[in-house]
């Protein structure tokens, strides 16, 4: 007994900050049905559900670099500057990111995000 039935599998992605919990159609850096995009890193992508056009599509979220949490596109949950990164790595390593990046993050209203350990 094989179970192959991969394309139906509904797989969700949760964001491990905010706790953003929704369905995603693929992974990775190439969507499927679209001509010529290439994203810039892997991540969870669903189709457009407000859109008719098939090559539309959302990108959710994606995997920290460094710590491999799956964060959302949400700004205060992760950034992308040549890797994507958790906002927990972000704040752990701010002095790492360039210095209008720390100003930009630092003009935020720092929400304190449960520590871990
Ligand atoms: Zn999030
Ligand atoms: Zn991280």
């Amino acid at each position: 007994m094989e179970q192959m039935s991969r394309g139906l599998l509904q797989n969700t992605f949760t964001c491990e900050l905010c706790g953003l919990s929704t369905p995603f159609t693929y992974f990775g850096q190439k969507p499927p049905n679209t001509r010529a995009i290439v994203l810039l890193e892997e991540c969870f992508v669903t189709k457009d559900p407000f859109s008719p056009d098939k090559e539309r599509f959302l990108v959710l979220g994606s995997n920290c670099s460094l710590c491999g949490s799956s964060a959302c596109v949400g700004s205060n949950c992760s950034l992308f500057y040549t890797a994507r990164f958790c906002m927990r790595c972000v704040n752990k390593n701010l002095h790492q990111f360039p210095g209008p990046i720390q100003k930009e993050l630092g003009k935020k209203n720092p929400t304190s995000l449960p520590a871990v350990p």
